[in-house]
């Protein structure tokens, strides 16, 4: 006889709309819907309260609750602004409690982090990651995130990683500035959906597979993964979000430019096996962000 599931909710918290789910996991979805995430934080807010609300009279009560949201976002349990989006540059959106006003209104444990975080840890509960303690979740999409996992758990310090951020050699020749707006030619702002779009003058879904665009694109990425395989010694990564589900043919470039980057340092082949298992899409396709959600209810659920 299996145990009863509890059974929960999400809230992905994302740029343009909210998703919310309850169910108990991949298998036993009950309902989801999309909240338009708009400009005024408190309309959406107790819109999703209502949401919820209904869910809960029709299924019975959730147990517990689960916040993927954009950032930055506070983390620190010892903060006074815990649980908040800190400083976005989204309209409206800079300083908001995001995890107060859901708690209270139900009174149940609520987990809460980033959405590239709650994804990963999705991607460990039902997808590409099962069993794994320590391995990235890659996203590029409008921007570019990266939710890491050592030791089982999802990295904290005085907030969460930003890699996306980072800095990286440029390519020999191109000195287009990029679009990040506070760094110009980060990772982001040379290489997610957004930056590709600017360059390009059109969607990355509409650019030709041999454009040269794609060159520094898939520099940018390779040294993004460099970086994230030489500072936590992942045990794999996995990259998804919206350019790689358009451009799947990515993955072969990305692996191969990482190779060339590494020059040999690690012995791959006997520290992680091929590479073409190591750098991989994520199990849960487009339902890793709301399922995001649904596994920080189940990190909730476990006390963490
Ligand atoms: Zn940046």
């Amino acid at each position: 006889m299996s145990a009863v599931r509890p059974l929960l909710a999400g809230v992905e918290l994302g740029g343009t709309k909210c998703i919310c789910i309850l169910g108990t996991g991949p298998d036993d979805i009950r309902a989801q819907i999309a909240i338009s995430t708009g400009s005024d934080p408190g309309t959406t807010l107790r819109r999703i309260e209502n949401v919820l609300r209904e869910w809960s009279a029709v299924h019975g009560g959730i147990e517990a609750l689960g916040i993927a949201s954009f950032g930055p976002i506070d983390l620190s349990r010892r903060s006074a602004t815990y649980g908040f989006i800190t400083s976005t540059p989204k309209p409206g959106w800079r300083s908001t409690d995001v995890c107060g006003p859901l708690a209270g209104a139900f009174g149940v444990p609520v987990g809460f982090d980033t959405d590239v975080n709650g994804a990963a840890l999705a991607e460990r509960c039902w997808g590409a990651a099962r069993g794994l303690e320590d391995f990235a979740y890659v996203t590029v999409g409008t921007g570019v995130g990266v939710g890491l996992i050592v030791n089982g758990r999802p990295v904290h310090g005085f907030g969460h990683p930003e890699l996306g951020h980072i800095r990286i050699a440029r390519m020999r020749g191109d000195d287009w500035p990029g679009v990040c707006a506070f760094h110009g030619d980060c990772v982001e702002g040379l290489a997610s959906g957004g930056a590709i779009a600017a360059r390009a003058g059109r969607p990355a879904d509409d650019l030709a597979s041999d454009s040269p665009i794609w060159e520094p694109v898939t520099d940018a990425l390779a040294q993004l993964v460099h970086t994230v395989m030489l500072a936590t010694a992942p045990r794999r990564i996995l990259i998804g979000g919206g350019v790689f589900t358009v451009r799947p043919e990515l993955f072969a470039a990305v692996r191969r430019r990482l190779i060339e980057s590494l020059q040999g340092y690690l012995n791959l082949s006997e520290l992680i096996g091929s590479i073409e298992e190591y750098l991989v899409p994520p199990g849960l396709g487009a339902l890793a962000g709301p399922l995001g959600a649904l596994a920080l209810a189940v990190e909730a659920v476990a006390g963490y």
